[in-house]
């Protein structure tokens, strides 16, 4: 379908229409890679039944992050949030970490120390080590490239593929409170630029703040699994929001998926800051990404290891390969899973 769009702007194909116009590009031979392109991370195989598992993810000014109202250690801090959570996502640590900077020369040796100050934070708390990287200029803005790696077992390795009918469709933590967080951010800007007089109001919204501007990982959940002996049967975080994320997962794994809507778990501040934006609750779980929670299955005869844990709420199963992707609304109505532009519910 894209060969048609070949001389077209890539901005109509999208961020994961892009993704896919260039993975037809390539083809791997060597028999070591067990995942190339398509999950969290690549999975290569090693000796003694280990994998190196990689993943590299980019965050650019204004695109990613705001420095405007973003502190740049949390900058530092969030873009090694966000690479230690897609390897978390194919159920391994990560160890080690590449760190590639490109800065403009509007930014001062202090800027990049701070910066530097919060990936170091950021590594000692996942346990990751510097073991190199780049840096360059840049006409306007800065880029930060992260490149990161685990070695792991093979027998643990989770992919997005593994997904079968009837297994239970679980989500660490809560959703939607990044997206909130940054709506609130986004406001206060706003007012802030058009009378600079104005101090922003952020009473009470900590919570919601702080899931944008300084999320965490889960690496606690796989040590949920392994003291609960659960073994996901496919895993992916959420960066881009849980729609996404679970049409992701039912396309690796050939399942549909139906959902609902009343045991998305979502917390009080940021279920109040979404109605007081008129914007539906689920929707910013929905739509919102960045909530860095790990969405899984697991085997209905899992169910009992974790219906009571606190931090794991099941919302939804696994159907068959003719299904899609459902939610069903707290009303009893049905609505397809959307990638983007999920609008039903206000
Ligand atoms: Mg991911």
């Amino acid at each position: 379908m894209f060969e048609n769009k070949d001389k077209g702007e890539i901005g109509n194909l999208g961020e994961f229409g892009l993704i896919k116009h260039l993975q037809s590009k390539i083809s791997t031979s060597n028999e070591r890679i067990l995942k190339g392109i398509g999950d969290d991370a690549s999975v290569i195989e090693l000796d003694k039944g280990l994998v190196l598992v990689q993943s590299t993810d980019m965050l650019v000014e204004n695109t990613h992050f705001d420095l405007s109202y973003a502190p740049i250690q949390h900058v530092g801090y969030k873009s090694v949030v966000a690479n230690v959570s897609d390897i978390l996502a194919m159920n391994l640590k990560p160890n080690y970490l590449h760190v590639s900077l490109s800065f403009s020369s509007k930014f001062t040796l202090d800027a990049v120390n701070e910066l530097y100050d919060g990936i170091l934070k950021a590594c000692k708390k996942y346990e990751v080590e510097i073991v190199g990287g780049d840096t360059s200029t840049i006409s306007k803005g800065m880029v930060i490239s992260l490149g990161i790696s685990g070695i792991g077992e093979k027998s643990k390795v989770v992919y997005r593929a593994g997904a079968n009918e009837n297994d239970l469709l679980c989500v660490s933590g809560d959703l939607g409170g990044a997206y909130m967080g940054l709506q609130v951010l986004e406001r206060e800007k706003r007012i802030w630029s058009e009378n600079p007089s104005v101090q922003p109001d952020f009473s009470g919204k900590d919570y919601i703040l702080q899931r944008q501007l300084r999320p965490e990982a889960r690496i606690d959940i796989l040590d949920v699994f392994k003291s609960l002996d659960v073994m996901p049967t496919a895993m992916i975080d959420i960066s881009d929001g849980l729609s996404s994320e679970i049409l992701h997962l039912s396309e690796a794994s050939q399942v549909g998926f139906t959902i609902y809507e009343e045991k998305i778990p979502i917390d009080q501040v940021t279920y109040q800051q979404a109605i007081d934006f008129n914007i539906g609750p689920a929707t910013s779980a929905l739509n919102g990404g960045e909530d860095y929670e790990l969405l899984f299955t697991i085997a209905q005869k899992d169910f009992d290891k974790i219906k009571n844990h606190m931090d794991i709420s099941i919302i939804g199963h696994a159907t068959s390969k003719n299904e899609s992707c459902q939610m069903i609304s707290k009303g009893g109505s049905s609505f397809a899973l959307k990638a983007q532009g999920f609008n039903h519910l206000n």
